[in-house]
């Protein structure tokens, strides 16, 4: 039986039921990465003989009706700053490219705990710097629908992995739209839950306020069943909130009747790629004929969101990253004259250019005498975003928008002109800004064949309201990766069946 069309609780179900055993879906998964990874270039480390080893562990507990959970022996992916014990934790940087922690991040021992199976830590840009996944110091990684292109980032690598059958979901990170973007460019599902929902501890820190952890999907039950396992109240991170609505899948109803989406009419106009527009339009109208009402609005502030962010993220960035100075972690300059310059040569060879990017315009926005122009007017900026959100969120259940504004471009076209790509980010960064849940959905190919998503944004810990809408629409529309349109060659492609 070939088990990676199955979606991660559809293999689970395989799997509890006795059919197959979680090291067949190990076995097949390896076969997998074998033939694809030279081309794709999905994961950093694979832990094969580890992940036998685990399923086998696994596999018994399930035996033993200890592990009853939809994820117990289901293979998955790790975006590589999420830290994990024995494991290497490379962040795509120089600077931690033998960096084994003692310990592992809160939401992978979650996901752990539920059953499931590490293939290994998959590629990124450089501590999630990036849209692209090539600003990475292992080299970029490619998208499976077309290899010249790229798959998005900085979470490009989990993306992929799913995309591909490299694995059957993954982690990623979204600081600025890192899970939202490469998920809506690789046709896969993601979700970024609301700020505070899954603990930060372990996860390597590029702007602490923006960042979160969340799944990289077949589909939104996937996502689902993921969220529930990984978010926690955790005393470690001190921005963990405690929920009690964490039954995800319960969620998962098939109903979006009365459901109200607003459409920010400013999110549709002529920086957006007329395909996109189209696929999100008709996924809208999937959804109104389902009983959702869809109705356009104004939503301000829209163009300050980008510029809010870099100077918030890099600001945050500046300090997180201080602590990579050659002494306590990582890379260290093989030659230096002192303590000064062995600090300079350590950080100027154990980064790449687009971090030291960030870290000057970081600490420029945080030196005296710019603070307040700069560090303190994206705050205010932040909390005006917030608030925009909030009233528009009193008359919507869901806000609809672009995962991005065009599909995956070329391999070697983004980093040439990075404040272009910067503008890349323009629907996606409001959500961080604001802390609030996010999920990209694929809605269809452009004319390259290239995947399309659809975002859709809910208000602060309303995931339950995203994943209703998210399955309601994807009822009809079953997962299709490249692999299966590509099997049968000829045939139209598409992100769904
Ligand atoms: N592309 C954005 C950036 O470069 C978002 C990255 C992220 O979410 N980690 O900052």
């Amino acid at each position: 039986m070939n088990l990676l069309n199955l979606t991660a609780v559809e293999l689970g179900k395989k799997i509890r039921a006795g059919e197959v055993t979680s090291m067949d879906a190990v076995r097949q998964v390896f076969e997998r990465i074998k033939a694809r990874e030279s081309s794709v270039h999905a994961y950093v480390t694979l832990d094969e003989e580890g992940a036998f080893r685990r399923a086998e562990q696994v596999q018994r507990q399930i035996e033993a009706g200890e592990l009853t959970g939809p994820l117990a022996g289901v293979p998955a992916a790790l975006k590589d700053n999420l830290c994990t014990r024995g494991m290497r934790t490379s962040c795509g940087s120089r600077i931690l490219e033998n960096f084994v922690p003692f310990y592992t991040a809160e939401a992978v021992c979650r996901l752990e705990a539920a059953g499931a199976v590490i293939l290994g830590k998959t590629n990124m840009d450089e501590f999630a710097m990036g849209s692209t996944t090539e600003t990475s110091a292992f080299g970029a990684t490619r998208n499976p629908w077309n290899l010249e292109h790229v798959p998005g980032g900085s979470s490009g690598g989990s993306c992929a992995a799913v995309a591909a059958g490299e694995c059957f979901y993954a982690l990623g990170s979204d600081t600025g739209g890192s899970i939202r973007q490469p998920s809506a460019f690789c046709g896969v599902t993601g979700l970024k839950p609301t700020y505070g929902t899954v603990s930060r501890y372990g996860l390597v820190a590029y702007g602490s306020s923006l960042d979160q952890i969340g799944p990289v999907a077949k589909d939104v039950a996937d996502c689902a069943a993921v969220l529930e396992a990984i978010a926690s109240y955790d005393r470690k991170d001190s921005t963990s909130i405690k929920r009690e609505d964490t039954d995800f899948t319960g969620a998962l109803i098939d109903d979006v009747r009365g459901m109200r989406i607003g459409v920010p009419a400013d999110y549709f106009g002529d920086g957006l790629n007329k395909e996109v527009k189209a696929a999100i339009f008709a996924a809208l109208e999937v959804l109104q004929a389902k009983g959702a009402v869809v109705e356009e609005f104004d939503l301000p502030l829209m163009k300050y969101a980008v510029p809010a962010y870099y100077i918030i993220a890099s600001a945050e960035a500046s300090s997180n990253l201080a602590r990579f100075d050659g002494v306590k972690y990582g890379f260290r300059a093989k030659e230096y004259d002192g303590l000064h310059d062995m600090y300079k040569k350590s950080r100027s060879q154990g980064f790449g250019p687009e971090v030291k990017r960030r870290l000057m315009l970081g600490s420029f926005v945080l030196s005296s005498g710019y603070y307040d122009a700069y560090y303190q007017k994206a705050l205010k900026t932040k909390a005006l975003i917030k608030e925009a959100f909030e009233q528009a969120f009193a008359r919507y259940d869901l806000i609809a928008a672009p995962a991005a504004p065009f599909t995956a471009p070329k391999l070697g076209e983004s980093l040439k002109d990075p404040l272009q790509m910067y503008l890349g980010d323009v629907y996606t960064v409001s959500a961080n800004l604001a802390g609030l849940p996010a999920l990209s959905v694929p809605c269809g190919v452009d004319s390259e064949g290239l995947p399309i998503g659809m975002q859709l944004i809910g208000g602060h810990f309303q995931e339950k309201k995203l994943l209703r809408a998210g399955f309601s629409y994807q009822q009809s529309r079953r997962y299709q990766g490249p692999e299966a349109s590509a099997d049968e060659a000829g045939k139209e492609r598409s992100a769904y069946e």
